[in-house]
């Protein structure tokens, strides 16, 4: 009798833990498929997507772009149904953002019967500061914060917080979570993110290293522990975002110590059209000599320089790959000098970590170009890099193609930024007390 009342007691414990475990995620099992929308909001663009996050299956994606300028909307259901895809006027990010709501619900391209059916949004937001170290619900104190890095991001935060704020007035109270590019790296040490410039402009213009395409090294890194059946702990990574933007970043024990975004995202790699690191005096000398103001140098650097500045042909990697191969030498070298800094950046890494287990490569170029990292990964014979002799151009999934005899692992792991931001937001609104 004394046995069956005990067990009797037990079950009823267990059951009380389980009732109390359980009711944070309630909301997410609460019968209906939780849907969620992620938006990212650039300086004229904003790019949307809609997940049912149960099974994490895609609804809906589009974007609406040249906000501000004329205005054009593409819309993309995932159920078969048509898509949208036209000039439309856009003076504002929250008109954009009126607009492809509507689109959510409307009969010939909706995919919800309801805006009320969206559960959560999820916004990527470039600059964090050094304050906001983690994804979190946005909330006032957090508003304010992102208000704060306009200064730092004057492009982007301003266009983040439109978006966030297009949502509360749309969508009400659903709970929203900022997701950062910067927050990844707030883990690098004092020697990484300081610059060796006067101390009083970091205490008091917050001048050092931030970093960026956090959210894309982050899953790059955690997806790569996974691919080699290690815990991120025991790895020295180094993950390559090559994109329109690149920047490549030192990962050590699941930690970013070292990236080569800084204070803004144009220092570093040579990009499509940015210049990456240069010599500082040459702003000064570059005004003086071809009689700019500073704005104007740094708009060169910033949108004319890069791949697009030395091919003086084209930003874009694949069309510079199609002139070289048809004998355009300046296109040859605009990828020479890419393919050289990232090895450079590689090597600089692998010395800081003192030594690298795995060697990532990601985003647009990285995920695309088998040329591209050849090219990269000769330079790295001396670490003990091997590439498998057949290589593909791009690869479904987390794919390793290194050789088995390579000291290091090398790895092609395609980005989906959408979806870790998805997953972010999910985690905490499923902490979130029910109400
Ligand atoms: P962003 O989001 O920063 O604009 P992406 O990650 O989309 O950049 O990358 C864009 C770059 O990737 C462009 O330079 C483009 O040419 C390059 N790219 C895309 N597909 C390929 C491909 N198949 N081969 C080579 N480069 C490619």
């Amino acid at each position: 009798m004394k046995v069956l009342k005990t067990l009797v007691i037990l079950l009823l414990a267990a059951a009380l833990l389980a009732g109390c475990a359980a009711s944070p995620s309630s909301v997410v099992h609460s019968g209906t498929p939780f849907k969620l929308l992620v938006l990212n909001c650039g300086s004229s663009s904003v790019k949307f997507r809609l997940y049912e996050m149960e099974s994490e299956t895609l609804l809906a994606k589009g974007a609406a772009d040249r906000i501000g300028v004329d205005g054009h909307l593409r819309f993309e259901p995932q159920n078969g149904g048509a898509v949208l895809d036209e000039d439309r006027l856009f003076p504002t990010h929250e008109e954009a953002i009126a607009a492809l709501l509507d689109l959510l619900t409307s009969p010939g391209y909706g995919v919800l019967e309801s805006l009320s059916e969206i559960r959560a949004v999820g916004h990527r937001v470039v600059h964090g500061g050094e304050s906001l170290k983690d994804s979190v619900r946005i909330d006032g104190e957090v508003l304010k914060t992102i208000r704060d890095c306009i200064s730092l991001a004057p492009l982007h935060n301003p266009a983040a917080l439109a978006g966030i704020e297009a949502c509360r007035e749309l969508l009400g109270e659903v709970p929203q979570v900022a997701v950062f590019d910067t927050a990844f790296h707030v883990t690098m040490p004092e020697k990484a993110y300081l610059y060796a410039i006067p101390y009083e402009y970091y205490e008091d213009y917050q001048v050092r290293r931030y970093g960026f395409h956090g959210i894309s090294h982050r899953d790059a890194a955690r997806r790569a522990a996974e691919l080699l059946g290690k815990s991120p702990e025991e790895l020295k990574l180094i993950s390559c975002h090559l994109g329109g933007g690149s920047s490549v970043c030192a990962v050590l024990g699941g930690k970013s110590i070292d990236t080569t975004m800084g204070f803004t995202p144009a220092s570093g790699l040579p990009m499509g059209t940015r210049s990456g690191d240069i010599d500082p005096a040459m702003i000064g000398y570059l005004a003086e000599n071809c009689d700019l103001e500073v704005s104007e140098v740094t708009a060169v650097l910033q949108e004319e320089s890069g791949l697009l500045g030395v091919s003086g042909l084209s930003s874009d990697y694949r069309d510079l790959e199609a002139a070289a191969n048809s004998g355009d030498s300046r296109a040859a070298l605009a990828l020479e000098i890419y393919h050289y800094a990232v090895a450079k950046a590689i090597g600089a890494y692998a010395a800081a970590m003192n030594g690298v287990d795995g060697i990532i490569f990601t985003a647009g170029i990285g995920e695309n170009s088998a040329a591209a990292r050849k090219a990269i990964c000769a330079y790295l014979t001396y670490l003990g890099v091997r590439l498998e002799p057949e290589q593909k151009d791009s690869y479904s999934g987390a794919t390793r193609i290194s050789a088995r005899g390579s000291k290091v692992a090398v790895m092609v792991i395609p980005a989906d930024e959408e979806l870790v931001i998805a997953r972010d937001t999910l985690a905490i609104v499923r902490e979130l007390p029910a109400n």
